[in-house]
Formats: structure tokens, C-alpha cells, sequence
């Protein structure tokens, strides 16, 4: 399920790379090109860091960062002139540095600061998003963030919580001033995530102010406040619900200059939204038609004697539903996955395909019970940036303890093919590797502004490298359902595309993933969805996975018999997690 790891990811990536200041000494001083600028950068990206916390304090929070728990800002007019000239006087700082005489590492650093100083501004005066987007103001999401960090005591934790949320009736009233003609869609999911907020307040939240070791006044304080805060969500979910909706209207389509603008900030790819649309078409072209190919080989194979059918979607159809039935009991899904992290640490070694460090070994283990339900069957999580040397852990969710025609389903999506490339995705050489090469040039900027595209991208690439290095035989079962694997994240971002910059409806974004992606209903539907809540995060898999495979293919071309496939694998991810067209550029050098 690559779709679902952002959040956790950008733990991962995190994952060790700030934990010690030794470590990073060291690696400047052993680089030769430690210079005096190097060191001066160094500094200003901790400041850097600061400022960004400070201004983003639920950011903060999120990841494990608590020096700003007790802050809240209210979103007004003058809040945020305030971060613009926060962002303005940023910019101005770095170009203070001379950009040439930086180590590689800091060059990209550098570019990533800028990116991100640029994308405040861009939002804050563009897309407007705190205009139209009424589900950017909810309370409960950083309250919770604070509660279930276990980092500070009860008490600690709890006094924060009451001094964020003291302003609470300010904070949403500054919403509803800032609103007018949102979508309906978004009106929605705020209406819907306000409400399912209120848990955050209630009972649990009580128990722990009961139990807290607190003065009694700072208690009661605490008890009103929340009880505020309950009435100003309840309030704010009635203006959404009775004021606001009839002024619902506009479009959730942010058109096509929005959307490339976006795409610019978010993705920073080298080619346009534009350019990865057609590629994306291109691409889905081919798939279907190799999917033609090996459905038509393995035809006779699974379906002796009976006569190939005439369409070529219903044949391949067809021979992907047989291979789905070839899948682990639903009490041995664990222990399958368990078996295959060794084979998959082997295989990289035995083809030279990259690297890897045998004294950071994976541990895959059954998903803590707190983590479970969040449909995620497999996720990698690694200790955050300010919490140290903890392992990093593969989670499979068992699956014996389901309704068997449930975890029948998801044995037949996650069948003996796809459970491979699953594996790679998320593990091996995927996003855990690519995540212990990130922690060895270890950067506080990569760390919390980390590409999701070069993510997702590189563990995309890693599965069709593997194939194409023979992993599984190369066999028409396992291309086949490779094919239909990356037909979904090619399929993701012609969507997106359709969905933002077109005219689009439901019924036939369905039907193209159904048909063409070989979906289920359900599946199509949520795509839907988040297609129309979302805008060029659905781009992200492809884009990334195609400016790796251009990339790659420049350098064949240039080094001619020189290219040397694990040079190429271990320099790429000497960078970090940096977007792939900063990362080209150092590599085209
Ligand atoms: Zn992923
Ligand atoms: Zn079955």
C-alpha cells in the first residue's frame, strides 16, 4: 500500500538523522570539503529549523519537536503578513551565502530552504487555501499530536495542551472571518473532522486532567478551557453546516495554472505537470500492452482448453484474478513476510545492486495493537528525529484475527506476487534502505522537508529494478502483476490531472480505474475522493518514479559501458532525500 505512508515516511526519514551532533562533526570534518562555509550553513540551518518550528508549531509537535506545544497562532490577515515577511527576510538571509563554495549535501539543503520559504508565500497569497478550505482549522489535530506524545510527562504534556487551546473561541473565529466560497467538498470533510474532533475532548482527555499531577486551580482552568474549546468546534460545525453551505460553490478544481504552480512548489520535478501527464499516458499505454502480452503466454497455463477471450481487458483480467487466488493463509501472513526479508537482502548482495549495512538490520515484527486498523497491512516506522537509536521496525498487521472474507480479500490483493513487490516497496531495497543511506548524509533539512516524490519515486524504482535484475525469475506472473501494481500509481496521476485541471466527473473517473487499472469498485470510489480533496500529492509516485527512470536512462547514455548499475543506485541515495531534479543536477555534473 504505497499510498498511505507520507505521514509515516516522513518519521522515517528522520529516523536518526539529527540524533547525534557527534555524527554530524564528524561527517563534515572527514569530507574534505568542510569549509569554512560548510560550517557557517551548518549553524544557519539549525536557526533555520527553529524559525520553521516556531511558525509551525503542530508541525512541531508532529514530529516529536515540543519547545512550541503551547503555542497557537490565529489565522488572521495580520498572521499571516507576519509569515511572509518571515519567509521574505529568510530569502534574504541565504542569499547571503555563496551557494558555489557549499558541499553538495549543503547545496541541496540550500535549494530545499528556498523551496520552502517560496511555497509559504505562494500559499499564503495564491492558492489561498485558508480562503476555500474550511478543514484547515480544526483544533483536535494538534491536541492530539501533543497527548499522544509520550516523550514529556502527563503533567507537561496537559499544560501545554491548556495553553494552546485558551484562545480556542479567537482561533475559530478568525476561521470564519477568513472563509467564503469554499468547495462543498472541503465544507465536508471540515464538517465531518470537526465533529470527529470532539473525542480528542472528551472523556479520555478527562480521565488524564483527573489523574495528572496538577494543582487543583490549573485543573479546573484546564476543564473550562476544554469545555470552551468543545462549544467553539460545536459552534464552528454549526457555521459550516447552516452559514456557510449555501456560499459553497466553488469548484474543487483548482485549474490547470494553479495545479502547474503547485506541482512546481510541491514536486519539483524537472519536467512540467504538463509533461507528466502525456508521460503518464504513454506509460499506461505500454503497461496494458505488456500486460496483454503475458496474459495471452500464460493463458493456456492456467486455463487449458478453454478458448481466449476476444477482449484483451477481459483476458487480462481474467489470468490477474487466477494468480490472486495463490496467496499465504491468513494465519501464516506474518511469518511469509518475515521469510522474505532475508531472501530480498540476499538477492541485492548476490546481483551487486547496492550496499547495504548489516549492523542496521530490519526488524519485522507484528504491529503494536495501538497502531493497528488504520487499514495499513504493512508500514515501516522508525524513531523520530529528536528521539534516538531506537530500531526501525517492518509492522505487518496480522491477519488471523479478521472476518475471514476480509482477510480473504486482502490475501487476494496482497497474493504471492504482489506480497513480493510489497516488500520491496516498503522494505528492502525500497524505503527502508533508501532511508539508511538518507541517515548517512545526515541533514536536518532533508530530515524534516524530505521530497515525498524522490521517496515514493525511489521505492517505485526499486521494485522494477529488482525484476529487472531477475528477482522472482522474471516471470510473466510476477511483470503481470507489476504491471497492474504500477498501473495504479500511473493511473494516479492522470487522475489527478483529469480531476484539477479538467472537467472530469465521477462516473468516468470510475470507469478508467476499473477498466483500465483493474480495480475494485470500492478502491475506484475512495480514489475519487481524495482526487477531488487532494491536489498533485496523487502525482507524486509517478513522477518521481519516471524522473528516476530518465535520469537513469541520460546517464546510460553518456557513460555508455561505463554506466554501472550499483554506482548509479548508491550515488543517487548519497543525497538524501532531496527532489530528483536537485539530485540530477549533482549527478550530471
Ligand atoms: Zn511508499
Ligand atoms: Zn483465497
Amino acid at each position: 500500500m504505497p499510498h498511505s505512508y507520507s505521514r509515516l515516511l516522513g518519521l522515517l526519514v528522520v529516523a536518526g538523522a539529527l540524533s547525534t551532533s557527534a555524527c554530524q562533526r564528524r561527517a563534515d570534518s572527514d569530507s574534505a570539503q568542510a569549509s569554512p562555509a560548510d560550517i557557517g550553513f551548518d549553524r544557519y540551518k539549525e536557526r533555520f529549523i527553529d524559525s520553521l518550528w516556531y511558525y509551525n508549531p503542530g508541525w512541531a509537535s508532529s514530529q516529536g519537536f515540543h519547545k512550541y506545544d503551547a503555542v497557537l497562532f490565529i489565522p488572521t490577515a495580520g498572521r499571516r503578513q507576519v509569515e511572509n515577511q518571515a519567509a521574505a527576510r529568510g530569502l534574504k538571509e541565504l542569499r547571503g551565502f555563496a551557494f558555489d563554495s557549499l558541499s553538495p549535501n549543503n547545496q541541496t539543503d540550500y535549494l530545499m530552504m528556498v523551496n520552502q520559504l517560496r511555497t509559504t508565500r505562494w500559499q499564503n497569497d495564491t492558492l489561498r487555501g485558508w480562503e476555500w478550505n474550511p478543514a484547515q482549522y480544526n483544533l483536535s489535530e494538534p491536541v492530539a499530536e501533543i497527548l499522544n506524545g509520550r516523550y514529556q510527562p502527563l503533567a507537561a504534556r496537559l499544560r501545554s495542551i491548556s495553553s494552546k487551546i485558551n484562545r480556542a473561541t479567537e482561533y475559530y473565529a478568525a476561521a470564519e472571518n477568513n472563509l467564503r466560497n469554499p468547495t462543498k467538498e472541503h465544507l465536508e470533510l471540515a464538517i465531518l473532522q470537526n465533529r470527529g474532533g470532539l473525542e480528542v475532548f472528551g472523556p479520555a482527555l478527562l480521565d488524564s486532567v483527573n489523574r495528572a499531577e496538577l494543582p487543583a486551580r490549573e485543573k479546573d482552568e484546564l476543564r473550562a478551557r476544554i469545555e470552551t474549546t468543545r462549544q467553539a468546534m460545536q459552534e464552528y460545525v454549526h457555521f459550516l453546516d447552516k452559514e456557510l453551505r449555501p456560499q459553497a460553490r466553488r469548484s474543487f478544481r483548482i485549474g490547470p495554472e494553479l495545479f502547474e504552480q503547485k506541482f512546481r512548489y510541491d514536486i519539483v520535478a524537472s519536467a512540467s505537470a504538463d509533461d507528466v501527464f502525456r508521460r503518464a499516458q504513454a506509460h499506461k499505454q505500454e503497461l496494458l500492452q505488456d500486460m496483454n502480452r503475458r496474459a495471452t503466454r500464460l493463458w493456456p497455463k492456467y486455463f487449458a482448453g478453454q478458448p481466449l477471450p476476444a477482449d484483451t481487458l477481459a483476458r487480462i483480467r481474467e489470468v490477474i484474478r487466477k494468480l490472486s487466488e495463490k496467496h499465504a493463509p491468513p494465519a501464516g501472513f506474518v511469518a511469509a513476510v518475515r521469510q522474505q526479508i532475508p531472501q530480498l537482502v540476499q538477492f541485492v548482495d548476490a546481483k551487486k545492486l547496492l550496499t547495504q549495512d548489516p549492523t542496521k538490520p530490519l526488524v519485522v515484527r507484528e504491529t503494536p495493537l495501538y497502531m493497528r486498523g488504520s487499514g495499513a497491512g504493512a508500514s515501516v516506522s522508525a524513531p523520530g528525529p529528536y528521539d534516538k537509536g531506537a530500531d526501525t521496525y517492518y509492522n505487518v498487521e496480522p491477519l488471523d484475527g479478521q472476518p475471514a472474507a476480509q482477510a480473504e480479500s486482502y490475501l487476494r490483493e496482497y497474493n504471492d506476487y504482489t506480497l513480493q513487490i510489497l516488500n520491496i516497496h516498503e522494505a528492502i531495497p525500497g524505503h527502508y534502505t533508501q532511508l539508511v543511506y538518507a541517515n548517512r548524509s545526515p541533514s536536518i533539512i532533508k530530515a524534516v522537508l524530505g521530497n515525498g516524490a524522490m521517496i515514493e519515486g525511489w521505492a517505485v524504482y526499486a521494485e522494477r529494478m529488482m525484476l529487472e535484475s531477475g528477482y522472482a525469475g522474471g516471470s510473466d506472473e510476477i511483470w503481470l502483476m507489476w504491471d497492474k501494481w504500477n498501473m495504479r500509481v500511473t493511473l494516479n496521476t492522470i487522475l489527478d490531472h483529469l480531476v484539477q485541471t479538467g472537467t472530469i466527473a465521477e462516473p468516468q473517473a470510475v470507469q478508467l480505474l476499473m477498466r483500465d487499472g483493474f480495480q475494485e469498485e470500492a478502491e475506484a470510489r475512495n480514489k475519487w475522493r481524495r482526487a477531488t480533496l487532494s491536489q498533485v500529492q496523487l502525482s507524486s509516485y509517478f513522477t518521481g518514479y519516471s524522473e528516476i527512470m530518465a535520469l537513469r536512462d541520460e546517464l546510460k547514455q553518456k557513460q555508455g559501458k561505463s554506466f554501472d548499475l550499483k554506482n548509479f543506485n548508491e550515488q543517487f541515495l548519497s543525497y538524501g532525500s532531496a527532489p530528483v531534479k536537485y539530485i540530477r543536477r549533482m549527478m550530471l555534473r
